[in-house]
Parts: C-alpha cells; structure tokens; sequence
C-alpha cells in the first residue's frame, strides 16, 4: 500500500533525525571537553615554565618576560594580603577597646562587667586576653 509506504519512510526520516541530533551534542560535548583538556595543559606548560624560571633556568626571553610579570602580580598580592591583615587587626583592635569602655563594639549598647556577650544583641564581646 503507498501510503504505508509513505509513513514509513517519513518515521525512517524523523528517526535518522533524531540519532543525527544527539550525534550533533555529543560531538560538541566532546569538543568542549577536549578545549578544557588544552586548556588545562596549557597552565601546566606555564606551571611548569615558571617553575623552571623560579629554579633559575635559562628560559626564552617572551617566556621569562611573561614569568617576571607573575612575579610582579604575586608581589602585589602578598602586599595587598599584608595590608588587609593590617585591617582586620585594627578593625578587631578598635572592636576590642570598645567593648574595654563597656560599650557593645556591634550594637553600641551598654555591657554588663564581665559579661562574654552583649545584652543588647546578644554578641559575643571579645576583652582583653580573649
Ligand atoms: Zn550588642
């Protein structure tokens, strides 16, 4: 019969469609999956450079130039990390007087002697020697 004909080769098509599409994905799946695969090995090959320029090696000069800029950026950061630790040391230094005066470094409210939390807010105050 010619019609049933017909409707099988259309369900053939829309069937070979389908494979054809998840055939589509999983190609691009795996080509995503290879591009971090590269990605990865590449900051192994810096890794790995600038451990050699840190080791003293003689490196290419672009690659040594690019290992300097690191260590002008590490630099840097360990200024930036020095200087939020000075922060936080005045910060907790600053909450510590207050609560020394009596008063809740949080909330401002007024604390009990001796008391390891605030009243208030329920805090926890830190006084000298805690
Ligand atoms: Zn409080």
């Amino acid at each position: 019969m010619d019609i049933m004909n017909k409707v099988n080769e259309l369900a053939q098509a829309v069937g070979d469609k389908a494979n054809e599409l998840v055939e589509y994905g999983k190609l691009n799946a795996q080509i995503l999956s290879e591009n971090n695969e590269i990605d990865a090995i590449k900051k192994q090959i810096g890794d790995a450079c600038f451990g050699k320029y840190r080791a003293g090696d003689a490196l290419d000069p672009e690659l040594e130039d690019l290992c300097r800029k690191i260590e002008r950026h590490k630099k840097s950061i360990a200024e930036k990390q020095r200087q939020l630790r000075q922060m936080k040391g005045d910060t907790d230094g600053a909450k510590q007087r207050q609560a020394e005066n009596g008063f809740c470094p949080y909330c401002g409210g007024e604390l009990v002697e001796d008391a390891a939390f605030c009243p208030r807010c329920g805090r926890k105050v830190f006084r000298d020697g805690e």
